[in-house]
């Protein structure tokens, strides 16, 4: 899996997807050469030595961007795990400590099941959480960090030291936070800073400190509900614009921004495209969640991820970025092609954008991370969810029919 992008790859007969609004494009072939996009057009010579992909008509769009998701402790590959866990959030961190515990939980192992799953289903960028807390110290940002090294060349990953149990309420904490940053974890992680630390204003500038410190972005699980949660959004837009942040800081699940009405959401939105302040939905099915509509039509960066995959916290997730985009589109009440295309965009585009990867697309020098779907349209091939997708990773195909293939896996 750690093969370098070299030599090139021809991709014959593919309909491109280069953003939405755009049309998909007649029948034409890619070019790609040390892990770019080197050419796209119609009867494009193979150069010598180039590997060749027969697309048949299929749609190729960007790889898929699972921008939320938490690594380490999913279960995927061992055996079903009897969810009888608690409705308190106490409960369910108790719930996963436990049975990580009672099975011996390998991190490093059960981050690579679940990276080399991404890949297959066609995410070539993912942004995984991993808990740094004082019962489980380091250990596994460490196994993370290991297998991010060993699947570099199937998928790109940005760790987030995620302060799980709370930060300024855990004394400690901090330290490891500190470590964490230094050991290599990429974002500065925060988490409900008044329902779980109970002092926002001190939970939040702990949280931009380490930023500040350490020149990494923020990534804020805020789950906290209506004026509570809206409250926070005003602190940490406060503190985004003071320190100069724009582009570097995401608030995910934003769950209140469902909940305070459209007028207020609205203002909110406003702020949070001025100071580039990205939101990460799941659309989950229980909980009221921000508007994709609403935001998207105020220029918010709106990004999707599958949150945790079948781990003691719920067992439906999959790692399918494609399924998000059809979850994201029911959620939101969405029926028409248009619609189903923005579901898709937060999940490719706007998942880059809140990632801050600039090189991204189908454009000339992108970066080939890239998916072929089967699907007479976009919205046919959200809908439908073939299995048999081709994954493209820095010019190398990694997965076929979404299984890794021998080369990739080796
Ligand atoms: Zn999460």
């Amino acid at each position: 899996m750690q093969v370098a992008p070299t030599g090139s790859l021809l991709i014959r007969q593919v309909r491109l997807w280069r953003g939405r609004g755009l049309p998909l494009s007649p029948p034409q072939d890619i070019l790609i050469r040390e892990g770019r996009v080197a050419a796209t057009g119609d009867g494009l010579a193979a150069p010598e030595g180039s590997a060749v992909e027969e697309g048949r008509g299929r749609i190729v769009i960007p790889g898929l961007v699972e921008a939320h998701t938490h690594l380490g402790y999913s279960l995927l590959g061992l055996p079903w795990f009897r969810n009888e866990v608690g409705p308190a959030l106490a409960d369910k961190i108790q719930a996963e400590k436990d049975e990580l515990r009672r099975r011996r939980i390998d991190p490093e192992k059960q981050s690579t099941r679940q990276l080399v799953r991404s890949a297959e289903l066609g995410s070539t960028l993912l942004r995984g959480h991993v808990a740094i807390d004082t019962d489980v110290g380091l250990a596994p940002l460490e196994g993370v960090l290991r297998s991010r090294k060993a699947c570099r060349g199937t998928i790109e990953v940005q760790t987030v030291a995620f302060p799980q149990a709370g930060l300024l309420s855990r004394p400690g904490t901090l330290e490891l936070m500190e470590e964490a940053l230094r050991l290599g974890a990429d974002i500065v992680g925060g988490l409900d800073p008044s329902q779980i630390d109970r002092d926002p204003r001190g939970s939040l500038d702990m949280t931009f400190g380490l930023a500040e410190r350490s020149a990494k972005p923020i990534d804020i699980h805020l789950h906290e509900p209506g004026e509570l949660g809206a409250f926070s959004i005003e602190l940490i837009l406060e503190r985004t614009r003071a320190l100069g942040l724009q582009g570097r800081v995401m608030i995910s699940h934003a769950f209140c921004l469902g909940d305070i009405g459209p007028a207020y959401a609205g203002r909110l939105g406003e702020m949070l495209a001025r100071e580039q302040v990205a939101i990460m939905t799941t659309a989950p099915l229980a909980r009221a969640c921000p508007s994709l509509a609403l935001l998207s039509s105020l220029g918010v960066i709106v990004c999707s991820g599958s949150d945790g995959v079948r781990d003691t916290w719920g067992p439906f997730n999959n790692a399918d970025m494609l399924e998000r985009a059809m979850l994201l589109a029911q959620r939101n009440g969405f029926r028409r092609d248009d619609d189903l295309e923005l579901a898709l965009d937060s999940c490719t585009f706007g998942g880059a954008r809140a990632l801050g990867v600039a090189d991204y697309g189908l454009h000339e020098g992108a970066r080939a991370d890239l998916v072929l779907l089967t699907g007479e349209t976009l919205a046919d091939a959200i809908v439908s969810r073939s299995p048999n997708r081709t994954v493209v990773r820095q010019g190398r195909v990694i997965a076929r029919h979404s299984e890794i293939t021998a080369a990739a896996a080796a």
